[in-house]
C-alpha cells in the first residue's frame, strides 16, 4: 500500500498527465472503431492512474485535461484533436446494459479506490500498513476507528478521513452477542444513520461509546428504561446470538468490499436500472462495428439531417433522397422510399419472413406464434373498432396479444 505524505499538487500530477497523452498519441486510432478507442483509453487508466488513484486524490485540474484527451482520442482517434461527439460525455459513463459505453468516471473510480483503503482500516487491523496508521496517529482501533480530518496529517490521512462518511454508509451489520456494534454510534438499526441522528436530546455519557448487548436485558428483551425516553425511531426486538457480530458490505452480494461495487453505488447505478433493450443490442450476434451501430441508432444519435440541424452543422432537415421535409433516424433506416423499399415485402414473403423465425420473444415467446396472434388480435380490434365503436389503447392490446399467446 503506497503512502504519500506530501501535499499532492498540479506539478505531482504534471508527469502523469504527460504520460496519459504521450500513451494515447502513441497509437493513430483514426480506423479503429469506437469500442476499440474505449477498450485502449480505459487500459490506459488502469495501467497509468490505477496505482496513484488507491491512495490519493487525483486534482480536478489534472483530471479534467486528462478526461478531455480520452474525449478528444475516443471521438477522433487523435489525443489532442476535436471532434464532434456522439453523445453526451456523462452518457458514456453508464453501464452498458443502461445505454452508455461503460467508460470508467475517473472522479468516481478513484473514491471507490480510496474506499478500500478506508474499509481496510476497518477489516484488515492487523495489517502493517493499517497498524504504522493508527499507531502514527495514536488510535486504538475500536470496531470502527473515529476518522476525523486533522490539520496536521498527511494527505492520505486526510484524504480518508474526507470521505469517510460513504464508506460508513456501506458498512452493515449481522448482530451476534452485541459485543462489538455501539448502540449509538453504528449504522445497525436503520438503512442510513445510525441511531445517534434519532435521539431527541444529548445521550447520557455513560451511554455513548456502550454496545448493543449493554441494552439488553436478561431475558434478551430490550431494556426499553434505558433509551425510550429519548430515541424518536422504533427498533425491532433482536435475535441474538453467541457469534460475534459480523460487519458486511452492503452494496455486494458477497458481503465483502469490491471497488466495483463501491463504484456502482457512488455513481448510484445499480443493475436494476438495466434495459433490455440494450441488451439486445450489446448481445446482438455479429461484428461490433456492427454493434456500435446500433447502440448509436438506439441512441438516436445517427449524423441525419435533423440531427446536424440539431447541432447547427447543416443548414436544413430535409432529406436529400426524397425531399421529405425532415430527415431523422427512422426515415433514413425505415421510411425514406430508399429504406422502405426493403422492408416493403409482398404479403406471402412478409408473412413467411415472420412464420419461419423461431426467435424466443424475451425469452419466452417464439416469434412466429407471436407474429400469428398478433395479427389475429390487431385484425380483431380493428374490427371492434369499425363495426361497435370500441377504442383501446396500444398498451392494452399489446396485453391483449401477450395473454393470448401465454395460452398457447
Ligand atoms: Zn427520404
Amino acid at each position: 500500500m503506497p503512502v504519500i505524505h506530501s501535499r499532492v499538487n498540479k506539478q505531482t500530477y504534471q508527469e502523469i498527465l504527460d504520460k496519459v497523452n504521450k500513451c494515447l498519441s502513441g497509437w493513430n486510432a483514426m480506423h479503429l472503431s469506437l469500442v476499440r478507442r474505449l477498450i485502449l483509453t480505459q487500459s490506459v487508466i488502469q495501467t497509468i492512474l490505477i496505482y496513484a488513484m488507491q491512495t490519493t486524490k487525483i486534482p480536478s485540474g489534472i483530471r479534467d485535461n486528462i478526461d478531455q484527451a480520452c474525449r478528444h482520442f475516443i471521438w477522433s482517434g487523435v489525443a489532442g484533436k476535436k471532434k464532434m461527439s456522439l453523445v453526451k460525455w456523462d452518457h458514456i459513463y453508464q453501464l452498458k446494459l443502461c445505454g452508455g459505453l461503460g467508460l470508467k468516471n475517473l472522479s468516481l473510480m478513484n473514491e471507490a479506490l480510496l474506499m478500500k483503503i478506508r474499509w481496510g482500516l476497518i477489516y484488515s487491523p492487523n495489517s502493517l500498513w493499517v497498524q504504522v496508521l493508527l499507531s502514527k496517529y495514536t488510535l486504538n482501533h475500536t470496531s470502527l476507528p473515529n476518522v476525523l480530518p486533522m490539520k496536521y496529517g498527511s494527505y492520505m490521512w486526510k484524504v480518508v478521513a474526507r470521505i469517510w462518511p460513504e464508506v460508513l454508509k456501506g458498512i452493515k451489520w449481522d448482530i451476534g452477542n452485541g459485543n462489538k456494534v455501539r448502540f449509538w454510534w453504528d449504522n445497525w438499526a436503520t438503512e442510513e444513520y445510525p441511531l445517534h441522528a434519532f435521539a431527541s436530546q444529548p445521550i447520557p455519557l455513560e451511554q455513548v461509546n456502550e454496545c448493543i448487548a449493554r441494552f439488553i436485558t436478561d431475558e434478551g428483551a430490550w431494556n426499553w428504561r434505558l433509551f425510550a425516553n429519548f430515541l424518536i425511531v422504533a427498533i425491532k426486538p433482536l435475535n441474538m446470538s453467541d457469534e460475534d457480530d459480523q460487519m458486511y458490505w452492503a452494496y455486494s452480494k458477497s458481503g465483502g468490499f469490491t471497488t466495483k461495487s463501491a463504484y456502482l453505488a457512488l455513481s448510484k447505478m445499480t443493475i436494476n436500472d438495466e434495459d433490455s433493450f440494450w441488451s439486445f443490442v450489446w448481445h446482438w450476434r455479429g461484428p461490433q462495428r456492427i454493434r456500435t451501430f446500433l447502440w448509436v441508432v438506439g441512441q438516436n444519435r445517427l449524423k441525419t439531417k435533423a440531427e446536424l440541424f440539431r447541432r447547427h452543422i447543416g443548414a436544413d432537415m430535409s432529406c436529400a433522397r426524397c425531399g421529405c421535409l425532415i430527415e431523422n433516424t427512422l426515415h433514413a433506416l425505415r421510411d425514406c422510399p430508399g429504406a422502405k423499399h426493403f422492408f416493403n415485402l409482398n404479403l406471402r414473403d412478409w408473412m413467411l419472413y415472420n412464420l419461419k423465425n423461431l426467435w424466443k420473444y424475451e425469452g419466452f415467446f417464439y416469434w412466429t406464434c407471436l407474429f400469428g396472434v398478433t395479427i389475429w388480435r390487431l385484425w380483431f380490434w380493428r374490427n371492434q373498432n369499425l363495426h361497435n365503436g370500441v377504442t383501446n389503447s396500444t398498451s392494452h392490446i399489446v396485453m391483449d396479444i401477450k395473454c393470448r399467446t401465454e395460452e398457447i
